[in-house]
Protein backbone atom coordinates (compact mmCIF):
# COMPACT_ATOMS: atom_id res chain seq x y z
CA UNK A 1 0.00 0.00 0.00
CA UNK A 2 1.33 2.92 -1.02
CA UNK A 3 0.10 6.34 1.00
CA UNK A 4 0.47 9.75 -0.70
CA UNK A 5 -0.26 13.16 1.07
CA UNK A 6 -1.08 14.61 -2.54
CA UNK A 7 -4.38 14.34 -4.76
CA UNK A 8 -1.88 13.07 -7.00
CA UNK A 9 1.61 10.86 -6.39
CA UNK A 10 4.90 12.19 -8.16
CA UNK A 11 4.09 15.81 -8.52
CA UNK A 12 7.71 16.56 -8.14
CA UNK A 13 8.42 14.42 -11.14
CA UNK A 14 5.66 16.34 -12.96
CA UNK A 15 7.85 20.08 -12.53
CA UNK A 16 11.47 18.19 -12.60
CA UNK A 17 13.58 19.23 -15.60
CA UNK A 18 11.31 22.36 -16.66
CA UNK A 19 8.64 19.57 -17.55
CA UNK A 20 10.73 17.18 -19.48
CA UNK A 21 11.81 15.42 -16.30
CA UNK A 22 16.01 14.86 -16.69
CA UNK A 23 15.16 11.04 -15.30
CA UNK A 24 19.28 10.17 -15.12
CA UNK A 25 22.38 10.60 -16.10
CA UNK A 26 24.62 8.37 -18.74
CA UNK A 27 27.58 8.40 -16.61
CA UNK A 28 28.51 4.85 -14.74
CA UNK A 29 30.51 3.49 -11.95
CA UNK A 30 33.28 5.18 -9.74
CA UNK A 31 32.60 8.55 -12.19
CA UNK A 32 28.65 8.22 -11.50
CA UNK A 33 29.18 7.72 -7.38
CA UNK A 34 31.84 10.37 -7.29
CA UNK A 35 29.13 12.61 -8.48
CA UNK A 36 27.42 12.80 -4.96
CA UNK A 37 30.79 13.85 -3.52
CA UNK A 38 32.90 10.84 -1.40
CA UNK A 39 30.87 10.17 1.57
CA UNK A 40 27.62 10.40 0.23
CA UNK A 41 28.88 8.07 -3.09
CA UNK A 42 30.45 5.32 -0.83
CA UNK A 43 27.08 5.10 0.71
CA UNK A 44 24.94 5.01 -2.67
CA UNK A 45 27.68 2.53 -3.82
CA UNK A 46 25.68 -0.68 -3.77
CA UNK A 47 22.11 1.04 -4.76
CA UNK A 48 23.71 2.56 -7.64
CA UNK A 49 25.37 -0.94 -8.53
CA UNK A 50 22.12 -2.91 -7.77
CA UNK A 51 20.45 -0.62 -10.27
CA UNK A 52 22.26 1.51 -12.68
CA UNK A 53 21.37 4.03 -14.73
CA UNK A 54 20.79 1.68 -17.83
CA UNK A 55 18.65 -0.68 -15.60
CA UNK A 56 15.93 2.74 -14.81
CA UNK A 57 16.39 3.46 -18.38
CA UNK A 58 15.24 -0.48 -19.31
CA UNK A 59 12.78 -0.37 -16.97
CA UNK A 60 10.79 2.75 -18.12
CA UNK A 61 11.26 1.69 -21.99
CA UNK A 62 9.81 -1.33 -20.83
CA UNK A 63 6.81 0.77 -19.53
CA UNK A 64 6.81 2.36 -22.97
CA UNK A 65 8.69 5.57 -22.35
CA UNK A 66 11.58 6.03 -25.11
CA UNK A 67 14.67 7.88 -24.13
CA UNK A 68 16.89 9.69 -25.20
CA UNK A 69 20.64 11.61 -24.32
CA UNK A 70 21.17 14.85 -24.60
CA UNK A 71 23.71 17.42 -23.72
CA UNK A 72 25.86 17.02 -20.39
CA UNK A 73 24.80 13.28 -20.04
CA UNK A 74 21.22 13.81 -19.12
CA UNK A 75 18.68 11.80 -20.47
CA UNK A 76 14.91 12.41 -21.24
CA UNK A 77 11.73 11.39 -22.81
CA UNK A 78 11.86 11.53 -26.29
CA UNK A 79 8.03 12.61 -25.81
CA UNK A 80 9.32 15.83 -23.56
CA UNK A 81 6.87 15.47 -21.15
CA UNK A 82 7.65 14.56 -17.46
CA UNK A 83 3.92 13.26 -17.18
CA UNK A 84 5.04 10.25 -19.27
CA UNK A 85 7.58 8.91 -16.37
CA UNK A 86 5.06 9.66 -13.94
CA UNK A 87 2.68 7.62 -15.20
CA UNK A 88 4.72 4.65 -15.86
CA UNK A 89 5.93 4.42 -12.76
CA UNK A 90 2.61 4.34 -11.34
CA UNK A 91 1.24 2.08 -13.96
CA UNK A 92 4.16 -0.39 -13.13
CA UNK A 93 3.44 0.48 -9.10
CA UNK A 94 -0.24 -0.97 -9.34
CA UNK A 95 0.65 -4.01 -12.25
CA UNK A 96 2.80 -4.80 -9.62
CA UNK A 97 0.27 -5.09 -7.03
CA UNK A 98 0.23 -1.69 -4.97
CA UNK A 99 -2.59 -0.33 -3.51
CA UNK A 100 -2.45 3.69 -4.39
CA UNK A 101 -3.63 5.91 -1.56
CA UNK A 102 -4.14 9.85 -2.24
CA UNK A 103 -4.68 11.97 -0.01
CA UNK A 104 -3.61 10.35 2.71
CA UNK A 105 -0.69 12.11 4.67
CA UNK A 106 1.41 9.63 7.11
CA UNK A 107 1.01 11.39 10.35
CA UNK A 108 2.57 8.66 13.30
CA UNK A 109 4.58 5.55 13.11
CA UNK A 110 4.99 3.48 16.16
CA UNK A 111 6.86 -0.16 16.33
CA UNK A 112 5.49 -2.87 17.61
CA UNK A 113 5.92 -6.47 18.40
CA UNK A 114 4.18 -7.58 15.29
CA UNK A 115 5.05 -4.50 12.70
CA UNK A 116 4.11 -0.57 13.01
CA UNK A 117 0.99 1.17 13.42
CA UNK A 118 0.05 3.88 11.20
CA UNK A 119 -2.01 6.95 11.55
CA UNK A 120 -2.68 8.60 8.72
CA UNK A 121 -5.25 11.08 7.32
CA UNK A 122 -7.09 8.31 5.23
CA UNK A 123 -7.32 5.97 8.69
CA UNK A 124 -5.23 3.20 10.66
CA UNK A 125 -3.28 0.63 9.30
CA UNK A 126 -0.79 -2.14 9.90
CA UNK A 127 2.06 -3.38 7.83
CA UNK A 128 4.77 -5.60 8.67
CA UNK A 129 7.63 -3.24 7.50
CA UNK A 130 7.26 0.34 6.14
CA UNK A 131 9.27 1.99 3.69
CA UNK A 132 9.67 5.82 4.27
CA UNK A 133 9.96 8.09 1.41
CA UNK A 134 8.40 11.59 1.94
CA UNK A 135 11.38 13.60 0.66
CA UNK A 136 13.29 17.04 1.82
CA UNK A 137 12.09 20.19 2.35
CA UNK A 138 12.69 21.34 -1.57
CA UNK A 139 9.52 23.17 -3.30
CA UNK A 140 7.33 22.47 -0.47
CA UNK A 141 4.07 23.09 -2.55
CA UNK A 142 4.77 19.74 -4.29
CA UNK A 143 4.12 18.19 -0.71
CA UNK A 144 8.04 17.66 0.50
CA UNK A 145 7.46 19.34 3.74
CA UNK A 146 10.03 17.41 5.77
CA UNK A 147 7.27 14.88 7.05
CA UNK A 148 10.05 12.34 7.80
CA UNK A 149 12.75 13.65 9.89
CA UNK A 150 10.41 14.46 12.82
CA UNK A 151 8.89 10.75 12.82
CA UNK A 152 12.53 9.32 11.99
CA UNK A 153 13.86 11.82 14.97
CA UNK A 154 10.99 10.44 17.31
CA UNK A 155 12.13 6.49 16.49
CA UNK A 156 15.82 7.54 17.37
CA UNK A 157 17.53 8.77 14.30
CA UNK A 158 19.47 11.44 13.49
CA UNK A 159 18.73 13.88 11.12
CA UNK A 160 21.12 16.12 10.17
CA UNK A 161 21.07 19.82 9.44
CA UNK A 162 19.63 20.07 6.39
CA UNK A 163 20.15 23.22 3.82
CA UNK A 164 18.47 24.69 -0.04
CA UNK A 165 20.85 22.90 -2.43
CA UNK A 166 20.33 23.45 -6.13
CA UNK A 167 18.84 26.81 -6.27
CA UNK A 168 19.50 30.08 -7.92
CA UNK A 169 21.86 31.76 -5.79
CA UNK A 170 21.45 35.63 -4.39
CA UNK A 171 24.22 38.77 -4.65
CA UNK A 172 23.99 41.92 -3.35
CA UNK A 173 26.23 43.39 -5.37
CA UNK A 174 24.32 46.39 -7.93
CA UNK A 175 27.11 46.04 -10.16
CA UNK A 176 26.66 41.97 -10.79
CA UNK A 177 22.81 42.48 -10.76
CA UNK A 178 23.04 45.08 -13.69
CA UNK A 179 24.48 42.36 -15.75
CA UNK A 180 20.72 40.33 -15.92
CA UNK A 181 20.64 37.71 -18.69
CA UNK A 182 23.84 37.80 -19.95
CA UNK A 183 24.90 33.65 -19.98
CA UNK A 184 28.08 32.87 -19.74
CA UNK A 185 29.45 29.40 -21.13
CA UNK A 186 33.13 28.18 -20.65
CA UNK A 187 33.95 29.80 -17.39
CA UNK A 188 34.80 28.27 -13.78
CA UNK A 189 33.14 28.89 -10.73
CA UNK A 190 34.05 28.01 -7.66
CA UNK A 191 32.67 27.65 -3.82
CA UNK A 192 35.20 28.53 -1.69
CA UNK A 193 35.64 27.79 2.24
CA UNK A 194 36.51 30.56 5.01
CA UNK A 195 40.19 29.94 4.02
CA UNK A 196 39.79 30.53 0.64
CA UNK A 197 40.02 26.84 -0.25
CA UNK A 198 38.57 25.29 -2.95
CA UNK A 199 35.23 23.36 -2.10
CA UNK A 200 33.54 22.46 -5.38
CA UNK A 201 33.99 23.43 -8.96
CA UNK A 202 31.90 24.00 -12.10
CA UNK A 203 32.48 24.27 -15.49
CA UNK A 204 28.65 25.11 -16.86
CA UNK A 205 26.65 27.57 -17.71
CA UNK A 206 26.22 30.72 -15.50
CA UNK A 207 22.99 32.83 -15.76
CA UNK A 208 22.98 36.30 -14.16
CA UNK A 209 19.93 37.62 -12.77
CA UNK A 210 18.09 40.60 -11.13
CA UNK A 211 18.58 38.44 -8.40
CA UNK A 212 22.16 37.38 -8.43
CA UNK A 213 23.13 34.48 -10.21
CA UNK A 214 21.32 31.06 -11.69
CA UNK A 215 22.02 28.49 -14.27
CA UNK A 216 23.82 25.13 -13.95
CA UNK A 217 27.10 26.27 -12.21
CA UNK A 218 25.98 28.78 -9.42
CA UNK A 219 22.50 26.48 -8.62
CA UNK A 220 25.20 23.20 -8.20
CA UNK A 221 27.34 25.59 -5.58
CA UNK A 222 24.22 26.77 -3.87
CA UNK A 223 24.30 23.96 -1.37
CA UNK A 224 27.95 24.91 -0.36
CA UNK A 225 26.80 28.52 -0.10
CA UNK A 226 24.12 28.23 2.29
CA UNK A 227 26.18 24.89 4.44
CA UNK A 228 28.60 27.55 5.05
CA UNK A 229 26.09 30.49 5.63
CA UNK A 230 27.33 32.35 3.38
CA UNK A 231 30.42 32.21 1.43
CA UNK A 232 32.74 33.34 -1.56
CA UNK A 233 32.52 32.44 -4.71
CA UNK A 234 35.62 32.88 -7.70
CA UNK A 235 35.27 32.89 -11.08
CA UNK A 236 37.62 32.05 -13.84
CA UNK A 237 36.64 33.85 -16.37
CA UNK A 238 39.37 32.49 -19.15
CA UNK A 239 40.08 28.89 -17.61
CA UNK A 240 43.03 27.52 -18.59
CA UNK A 241 44.65 30.25 -19.78
CA UNK A 242 48.54 31.49 -18.50
CA UNK A 243 48.45 34.30 -16.47
CA UNK A 244 52.18 35.36 -17.06
CA UNK A 245 51.42 35.17 -21.17
CA UNK A 246 48.27 36.91 -20.47
CA UNK A 247 50.23 39.91 -18.92
CA UNK A 248 53.18 39.93 -21.49
CA UNK A 249 49.97 39.92 -24.43
CA UNK A 250 48.59 42.89 -22.03
CA UNK A 251 51.91 44.96 -22.10
CA UNK A 252 52.62 44.64 -25.83
CA UNK A 253 49.07 45.87 -26.35
CA UNK A 254 49.14 48.77 -24.34
CA UNK A 255 52.51 49.48 -26.68
CA UNK A 256 51.07 49.03 -29.64
CA UNK A 257 48.15 50.44 -29.49
CA UNK A 258 48.15 52.94 -26.57
CA UNK A 259 44.90 54.81 -27.68
CA UNK A 260 42.07 51.70 -27.40
CA UNK A 261 40.18 51.44 -24.01
CA UNK A 262 41.48 49.30 -21.44
CA UNK A 263 38.50 46.87 -21.10
CA UNK A 264 39.71 45.81 -25.10
CA UNK A 265 42.33 43.84 -23.62
CA UNK A 266 39.22 41.36 -22.13
CA UNK A 267 38.76 38.10 -24.26
CA UNK A 268 35.92 38.87 -26.92
CA UNK A 269 34.37 35.71 -25.86
CA UNK A 270 33.00 37.60 -23.15
CA UNK A 271 29.96 39.57 -23.73
CA UNK A 272 30.71 43.33 -23.92
CA UNK A 273 28.33 44.68 -20.96
CA UNK A 274 30.24 42.47 -18.21
CA UNK A 275 33.89 43.04 -19.88
CA UNK A 276 32.66 47.05 -19.21
CA UNK A 277 31.64 45.95 -15.64
CA UNK A 278 34.85 43.85 -14.98
CA UNK A 279 37.19 46.86 -16.03
CA UNK A 280 35.35 48.90 -14.14
CA UNK A 281 35.24 47.21 -10.74
CA UNK A 282 39.18 46.79 -11.31
CA UNK A 283 39.28 50.58 -11.85
CA UNK A 284 40.15 49.88 -15.54
CA UNK A 285 38.74 52.97 -17.22
CA UNK A 286 40.32 55.04 -19.53
CA UNK A 287 42.87 54.49 -22.95
CA UNK A 288 45.86 51.64 -22.77
CA UNK A 289 48.43 54.01 -22.60
CA UNK A 290 47.49 55.17 -18.72
CA UNK A 291 47.10 51.49 -17.82
CA UNK A 292 49.01 51.15 -14.58
CA UNK A 293 51.10 48.07 -13.27
CA UNK A 294 48.47 48.07 -10.41
CA UNK A 295 45.27 48.25 -12.27
CA UNK A 296 47.14 45.73 -14.76
CA UNK A 297 47.61 43.36 -12.09
CA UNK A 298 44.07 44.07 -10.67
CA UNK A 299 42.10 43.39 -14.05
CA UNK A 300 44.10 40.68 -14.49
CA UNK A 301 43.29 39.17 -11.16
CA UNK A 302 39.89 39.21 -11.83
CA UNK A 303 39.31 38.17 -14.88
CA UNK A 304 41.61 34.50 -13.59
CA UNK A 305 40.06 34.72 -9.55
CA UNK A 306 36.95 37.17 -9.27
CA UNK A 307 35.47 36.94 -5.66
CA UNK A 308 32.01 37.71 -5.15
CA UNK A 309 30.30 37.33 -2.18
CA UNK A 310 26.86 35.43 -2.13
CA UNK A 311 24.84 35.24 1.34
CA UNK A 312 22.56 32.73 0.41
CA UNK A 313 20.68 30.95 -1.69
CA UNK A 314 16.50 31.79 -2.58
CA UNK A 315 15.65 28.76 -0.05
CA UNK A 316 13.84 25.89 -0.05
CA UNK A 317 11.14 27.59 -2.45
CA UNK A 318 13.28 27.44 -5.31
CA UNK A 319 15.78 25.19 -4.13
CA UNK A 320 15.50 21.50 -6.86
CA UNK A 321 17.22 19.47 -3.56
CA UNK A 322 17.47 19.00 0.12
CA UNK A 323 21.54 18.78 1.47
CA UNK A 324 21.80 17.25 4.62
CA UNK A 325 18.79 14.09 5.95
CA UNK A 326 18.69 11.32 7.53
CA UNK A 327 22.22 10.35 8.88
CA UNK A 328 23.79 7.52 6.47
CA UNK A 329 25.31 5.80 8.86
CA UNK A 330 22.21 4.72 10.34
CA UNK A 331 20.85 3.02 7.41
CA UNK A 332 22.42 -0.19 6.49
CA UNK A 333 23.09 0.82 2.81
CA UNK A 334 22.51 -2.72 1.20
CA UNK A 335 19.03 -2.47 1.98
CA UNK A 336 18.15 1.09 3.32
CA UNK A 337 17.08 -0.92 6.54
CA UNK A 338 17.18 1.23 9.39
CA UNK A 339 20.01 -0.18 11.91
CA UNK A 340 17.59 1.53 14.66
CA UNK A 341 14.11 0.11 13.93
CA UNK A 342 14.22 -3.46 11.85
CA UNK A 343 11.69 -3.16 9.41
CA UNK A 344 11.76 0.47 8.77
CA UNK A 345 13.37 1.51 5.44
CA UNK A 346 14.44 5.24 4.41
CA UNK A 347 15.18 5.89 0.92
CA UNK A 348 15.23 9.03 -1.41
CA UNK A 349 15.90 12.97 -0.13
CA UNK A 350 14.85 11.97 2.95
CA UNK A 351 18.60 10.84 3.15
CA UNK A 352 21.45 13.19 4.11
CA UNK A 353 22.19 12.39 -0.32
CA UNK A 354 22.29 15.13 -2.85
CA UNK A 355 23.69 15.16 -5.95
CA UNK A 356 24.32 17.94 -8.67
CA UNK A 357 21.76 18.95 -11.35
CA UNK A 358 21.87 15.90 -14.31
CA UNK A 359 19.56 13.79 -13.53
CA UNK A 360 21.38 12.51 -10.56
CA UNK A 361 18.62 13.10 -7.63
CA UNK A 362 16.03 11.08 -9.40
CA UNK A 363 19.09 8.14 -10.24
CA UNK A 364 20.24 8.49 -6.62
CA UNK A 365 16.28 7.92 -5.44
CA UNK A 366 14.82 5.50 -7.92
CA UNK A 367 18.09 3.22 -6.83
CA UNK A 368 17.55 3.50 -2.94
CA UNK A 369 14.20 3.12 -3.46
CA UNK A 370 13.88 -0.07 -5.23
CA UNK A 371 16.70 -1.39 -2.43
CA UNK A 372 14.10 -0.52 -0.06
CA UNK A 373 11.29 -1.99 -1.80
CA UNK A 374 13.15 -5.35 -2.24
CA UNK A 375 13.99 -6.06 1.31
CA UNK A 376 10.52 -4.17 2.77
C1 LIG B 1 11.75 22.06 -9.77
C2 LIG B 1 12.52 20.77 -9.61
C3 LIG B 1 13.11 20.19 -10.71
C4 LIG B 1 13.85 19.01 -10.56
N1 LIG B 1 14.38 18.43 -11.67
C5 LIG B 1 15.09 17.29 -11.54
C6 LIG B 1 15.57 16.62 -12.70
O1 LIG B 1 15.28 17.00 -13.84
N2 LIG B 1 16.35 15.50 -12.50
C7 LIG B 1 16.62 15.00 -11.24
O2 LIG B 1 17.33 14.01 -11.12
N3 LIG B 1 16.12 15.59 -10.14
C8 LIG B 1 15.35 16.71 -10.26
N4 LIG B 1 14.82 17.28 -9.14
C9 LIG B 1 15.05 16.64 -7.83
C10 LIG B 1 14.11 15.41 -7.67
O3 LIG B 1 12.81 15.77 -8.08
C11 LIG B 1 14.08 14.92 -6.23
O4 LIG B 1 15.39 14.72 -5.76
C12 LIG B 1 13.30 13.61 -6.13
O5 LIG B 1 11.97 13.81 -6.55
C13 LIG B 1 13.32 13.06 -4.71
O6 LIG B 1 12.49 11.95 -4.67
P1 LIG B 1 11.79 11.48 -3.32
O7 LIG B 1 10.86 10.38 -3.72
O8 LIG B 1 12.80 11.19 -2.29
O9 LIG B 1 10.96 12.75 -2.81
P2 LIG B 1 9.75 13.54 -3.51
O10 LIG B 1 9.81 13.42 -4.99
O11 LIG B 1 9.74 14.89 -2.90
O12 LIG B 1 8.46 12.73 -3.04
C14 LIG B 1 8.02 12.72 -1.72
C15 LIG B 1 6.56 12.29 -1.74
O13 LIG B 1 6.14 12.04 -0.41
C16 LIG B 1 4.89 12.66 -0.20
N5 LIG B 1 4.75 12.93 1.22
C17 LIG B 1 5.41 13.85 1.96
N6 LIG B 1 5.02 13.78 3.25
C18 LIG B 1 4.11 12.78 3.31
C19 LIG B 1 3.31 12.20 4.38
N7 LIG B 1 3.39 12.67 5.64
N8 LIG B 1 2.47 11.19 4.08
C20 LIG B 1 2.35 10.72 2.82
N9 LIG B 1 3.07 11.22 1.77
C21 LIG B 1 3.93 12.23 2.03
C22 LIG B 1 4.93 13.91 -1.05
O14 LIG B 1 3.64 14.41 -1.31
C23 LIG B 1 5.65 13.40 -2.30
O15 LIG B 1 4.74 12.82 -3.21
C24 LIG B 1 14.02 18.43 -9.27
C25 LIG B 1 13.41 19.01 -8.17
C26 LIG B 1 12.64 20.16 -8.32
C27 LIG B 1 11.97 20.75 -7.11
Amino acid sequence: MLLEKNAQPGLKILISGGGRCNVTTTKIGADLEQQYGARRGRFLRHALRAFPPAELCGLLEGAGVALREEDLDKIFPISQRARDVRDAFVRLAIEAGAELRCEAALTALAPGADGFAIASVAGRFAARSVVLATGGLSYPKTGATGDGYPLLAALGHTVTPTFPALAPLVVELPWLRQLQGIVLQGVELSSLDRAGKVVTTRRRPILFTHHGLSGPAPMDLAGDVEEQGGCELRFDFLPGSDRDELEREWLAAAAAHGARRIDSLLPVALPERLRTALAAEAGAVGALANLTRDVRRRLLADLRGLRVAVPRSRGYAHAEVTRGGVALDEIDARTMQSRLVPGLFVCGELLDVDGPIGGFNFQAAFATGRLAGLHA
